[in-house]
């Protein structure tokens, strides 16, 4: 089955297969309306030229939390080049958990933007750039994926901050490492701002349709990030997007991705669409269990995977080990 004409009635079914599902865990450190219903499940698609579908919940708000990486990234590069950011981090998946210091400790580089430790050192990057200006710029940037205003949520930045130790920790060690300058606060506060960027399924499926669109925002028709930077931002997400658990998604979905811990999963079809899932429990990688499974099915009924179809370009689906899982067994 190909993307149907109106995706509306496919997107109620994908809701209903996976409404049960109630496994994991909601994110305990997530302060207010993130907290509120573990059950919210909501699904949406919108196009390159545009149009937008959902399912459920889709105007419910959440966080962004990590899926705002890869939109750092690449206002990065939009505002320092290719050159500058990678002398800072490398391009490699790391097999480790998202808020890792071991690679960070034996190599001293960030190994790529999507963990915090690349995203810490990429938000240093842009504070240090511009000491002023670098929070209304980074909200600018979102606006412009988002088409309106940009508004972050204060008790989830609040809390992002409180306790951002492991995360302070990263930085310091980044520091030490002589990756990062003295402005180790500058860093934490942008990198708290991100983490608390709000939005809705609809919202997410967007901005995810935006990187499908070259950049130009599908709605607003309006630049959200250079062309020649959207393949970098979309390799990234591809190889490192969901962690350590890159490649399983890989095999299963086939399609640049990017997940948070408030329970946001999107996902980009080069020139076709951008795919959102919102549903916040999680499992043990911190990724959305619905919004795994859901994109599981999505991938292979829609035979959406960038290098074939869905799960193997015939759309079945079989399970594969997680060794995160069976080394946690064992
Ligand atoms: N705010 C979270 C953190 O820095 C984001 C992590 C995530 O969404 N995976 O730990």
């Amino acid at each position: 089955m190909n993307a149907p004409q109106d995706p509306a009635p496919y997107l109620r079914d994908l809701l209903e297969r996976f409404r049960e599902l109630r496994e994991g865990k909601v994110q305990s450190s997530l302060p207010g309306m993130d907290r509120t219903g573990p059950d919210t499940f909501a699904i949406a698609v919108a196009t390159t030229d545009g149009q937008v579908w959902s399912a459920g919940d889709d105007r419910h708000p959440f966080s962004l939390q990590s899926i705002s990486k890869p939109f750092l990234y690449g206002m990065a590069l939009d505002q320092l080049g290719r050159e500058a950011v990678h002398r800072k981090v490398a391009v490699e998946p790391t097999g480790e958990a998202f808020n890792s210091l071991t690679e960070l400790e034996e190599d001293h580089l960030p190994y790529n933007p999507m963990i915090n430790s690349g995203a810490i050192a990429i938000s240093a990057l842009l504070h240090h750039a511009a000491p002023r200006e670098s929070q209304q710029r980074m909200m600018g940037m979102f606006g412009e994926y988002l088409g309106r205003a940009a508004l972050v949520h204060d008790a989830v930045k609040g809390r992002e901050l409180e306790g951002a130790h492991r995360n302070r920790a990263i930085a310091h060690l980044l520091r030490h490492f002589e990756v990062i300058g003295d402005d180790i606060d500058g860093a934490i506060r942008l990198y708290a701002w991100q983490c608390a960027v709000m939005l809705d399924t609809r919202e997410l499926a967007l901005m995810a349709a935006t990187l499908a669109n070259g950049g130009v925002q599908p709605v607003t028709g309006r630049c959200a990030i250079q062309r020649r930077h959207v393949r970098d931002v979309l390799t990234l997400m591809f190889t490192c997007g969901m962690y350590d658990t890159s490649g399983t998604w890989a095999y299963h979905v086939g399609l640049p991705a990017k997940s948070g811990v408030s329970g946001g999963v999107m996902a980009v079809v080069p020139g076709r669409m951008g795919l959102a899932v919102y549903s916040p429990r999680l499992d043990a990688h911190g990724h959305s269990v619905r919004g795994v499974e859901v994109f599981k099915a999505w991938a292979a009924d829609w035979g959406l995977g960038v290098l074939g179809g869905g799960e193997h370009g015939d759309g079945s689906v079989h399970p594969v080990p997680d060794p995160a899982a069976s080394a946690q067994a064992n």
